[in-house]
């Protein structure tokens, strides 16, 4: 069976990556999304399994002793990572899989499997990102300081990706993405080939 497709998608804090993915989900029911573990406590209305798996650190750092993970990083002081064994179980059945990642893990990503797509989601401006983190509300005034500070950095990395997408308005960006993993999908490199066709006698 033809392997699935890995999907990198990186961006900093805030840039509406969460809310791209949904719609994007709902334009591809196909594409699967890498559910991460965390030893950050969950948001009002996350959900374990879903959103990720939210570890303690002890668990976190025994799952990293056992090699368990294909990427990890630490953000925002928190851990973060990728467990192996899911993403082989997604891409040896054939579907695609989507990683939304920080720069640190897609690097980690890039090096092992060259093969993924690396898109970066960039925002309009550095004043419409933190017009999202503080409209967002969950953090506190230092955590806002410090995702900007952050974002800043992390905005440098896009030299490093494929492809780089400025969510200007979700659902356009959302097509924009489905419309970059279909053409991947459509590369003879990657193993598209025709229908087999029918031998007339
Ligand atoms: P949040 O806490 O806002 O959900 O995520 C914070 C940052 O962690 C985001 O930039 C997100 O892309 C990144 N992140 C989420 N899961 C993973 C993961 O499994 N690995 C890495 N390296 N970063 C992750």
């Amino acid at each position: 069976m033809k392997k699935g497709l890995l999907i990198v998608l990186s961006g900093p804090s805030g840039v509406g990556k969460g809310t791209v993915c949904r719609s994007l989900q709902a334009r591809m029911p196909g594409l699967c999304f890498s559910v991460s573990a965390t030893t950050r406590p969950p948001r009002p209305g996350e959900i374990e399994g879903r959103d990720y798996y939210f570890l303690s650190d002890d668990h976190f750092q025994r799952l990293l002793a056992e090699g368990a993970f294909l990427e990890w990083a630490l953000v925002h002081g928190r851990h973060y990572g990728t467990l192996k064994d899911k993403v082989s179980k997604v891409l040896a059945s054939g579907n695609d899989l989507l990683l939304e990642i920080d720069i640190q893990g897609a690097e980690q990503v890039r090096r092992q499997m060259p093969e993924a797509v690396t898109i970066f989601m960039a925002p309009p401006s550095m004043a419409a990102l933190e017009q999202r983190i503080i409209g967002r509300g969950t953090e506190d005034a230092v955590k806002i300081r410090q995702r900007l500070e952050a974002a800043r950095r992390e905005m440098e990395a896009y030299r490093n990706y494929e492809y780089l997408v400025v969510n200007d308005e979700v659902e356009a960006t959302a097509a924009l993405l489905a419309s970059i993993i279909q053409s991947e999908k459509c590369r003879v490199s990657r193993g598209a080939r025709p229908p087999v066709q029918e031998v007339s006698e």
